[in-house]
């Protein structure tokens, strides 16, 4: 069996990865907040995971692995949304219009990730179905002295957990120098962390042993994992901003809960995605959704494969110029495995993926099996990524009508260029080609015609052909 090693964030060290169960194997993601469209940032965790998911069923089985990756659907920045909508005058009350939110944006979410080539886990669950799993877990926690109650709030007690800061490596004391820790007057310390906290008539609430109100955030995961895999499980992902405060949290509640130091065996998160070398931000107007990338003419499959040019923990950067280079490689690729039979990944490919999801270096063997023209080994390597399926070619004939007709006509100037030996009107052809965002691939097999990226058919409008 393929050996996985993989880093683990609460070891600080890479580690040959063994479940606690083979036959059972889970994987528990940190899904999103659900108020808006997802960002290119977002898709991060989930690529990355998504190919770590196609990994172990392809090392453990399709049916032995279960991934969970969940939504978060109650949250004071959907209620913000949802209450901005109320004051521009949208009929219902703000829980029916954070209902409306919520639903829309999970389905903009399946659909953007499902463009991006990523899988649907085996559970997606909302955090609103589990309330009753949150409250248990809060009044056990009061019980087992690790929480209290003040002012409607139930907050955890970080004092009470002595390994609190050991899955970030920090102390109590630094991360209180560190953070902007909200300080209230109920808290007996600034770093004691909300479990349950009091809704007003209108905000979305549930009834509870500390009276109407909603769980905090951290305490959802903690409640969700549990009921979903127990106490038990064996690896816990997300970004690398939630390793702190979010997962420290969440690690502190379910062990206090009798998970002991159990809970996740491996946490693994992803480095933050930038553009063009700069942090992704609205004022710098380098922030984008990950639909306004795929209307800007970017193919799913074209993003995916820039995104897994770098590996996982390290910082990622999206540059039009690698979207490029991704769309020559990848159509390139798609011509050649056509009419290619069914292959397997190599073992090689196997092992260098299976070293702490070694994206780039599985890559970089895709490029050798292409230069070897090894087509239906690298057909079923690229896939284990996510690449190359079937149904993610469409962008290849994005250019539908019109480019085929210019393909016709590339090829028979060509034939004649090749008697007369004049190239000029082939070359012409190609500029203006070029010039709108379509490249020309030209071999002894053939011309084709990829629309790049930026394609702009219409600057083809009127031109002469
Ligand atoms: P959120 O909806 O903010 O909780 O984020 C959902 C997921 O996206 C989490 O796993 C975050 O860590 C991750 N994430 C957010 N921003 C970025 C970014 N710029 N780069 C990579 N991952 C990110
Ligand atoms: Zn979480």
């Amino acid at each position: 069996m393929t050996e996985i090693k993989l880093y683990n964030t609460k070891t600080r060290k890479k580690e040959v990865f063994t479940p606690l169960d083979k036959k059972d194997v889970r994987m528990y993601v940190c899904g999103p907040t659900v108020y808006d469209r997802a960002h290119i940032g977002n898709a991060r965790p989930v690529i990355v995971f998504d190919v770590l998911y196609r990994l172990l069923r392809e090392v453990y089985g399709e049916g032995h692995v279960q991934y969970a990756r969940n939504f978060t659907d109650v949250d004071d920045k959907i209620n913000a949304t949802a209450a901005a909508r109320k004051e521009a005058g949208a009929a219902g009350t703000l829980e029916e219009l954070v209902q409306e939110r919520t639903d829309e944006t999970i389905a903009w979410y399946l659909e953007d990730m499902g463009a991006l080539g990523n899988l649907e886990p085996d559970h997606a669950p909302r955090a609103t179905e589990y309330i009753q799993e949150m409250v248990d877990m809060s009044a056990m926690l009061i019980e087992r002295g690790h929480a209290y109650e003040a002012e409607g709030h139930v907050l955890f007690d970080v004092t009470s957990y002595e390994n609190y800061g050991s899955l970030s490596g920090r102390s109590v004391d630094d991360m209180i120098a560190g953070a902007r820790v909200e300080v209230a007057p109920y808290k007996r310390n600034p770093m004691d962390f909300v479990l349950w906290k009091p809704s007003d008539a209108e905000q979305p609430g549930w009834d509870s042993p500390w009276g109407r109100g909603r769980p905090g955030w951290h305490i959802e995961c903690s409640a969700m994992a549990e009921k979903l895999f127990g106490k038990r499980f064996d690896i816990h992902g997300g970004g690398l901003d939630l390793a702190f405060p979010h997962h420290e949290n969440e690690k502190a509640q379910s062990c206090a809960c009798g998970s002991e130091e159990d809970f996740a065996q491996v946490w693994m998160h992803n480095e933050m995605l930038q553009v063009e070398g700069k942090k992704m931000s609205k004022s710098l107007g380098n922030f984008f959704s990950v639909r306004e990338l795929i209307d800007q003419g970017y193919p799913g499959e074209v993003i995916r494969f820039v995104f897994l040019g770098t590996h996982y923990r390290k910082p990622m950067d999206w540059t039009e110029k690698k979207a490029k280079e991704a769309a020559r490689t990848l159509s390139k690729w798609r011509d050649a495995i056509d009419a290619q039979g069914d292959g397997k990944p190599s073992a090689e490919f196997l092992e260098v993926l299976s070293d702490d999801l070694n994206t780039p270096g599985a890559i970089s063997l895709l490029h050798d099996l292409a230069a070897k023209k090894d087509w239906a080994t690298l057909k079923a390597s690229a896939l284990l990524l996510g690449l190359l399926s079937p149904n993610m070619g469409d962008w290849i004939n994005r250019g539908g009508v019109v480019l085929d007709q210019w393909q016709k006509k590339l090829t028979e100037v060509r034939s004649l260029a090749m008697e007369t030996k004049d190239f000029s009107e082939v070359d012409r052809l190609k500029a203006l080609l070029s010039n709108a965002g379509v490249s020309v691939q030209m071999g002894k097999e053939g011309i084709l015609l990829v629309a790049g990226p930026e394609v702009d058919l219409s600057k083809l409008n009127g031109v002469s052909e």
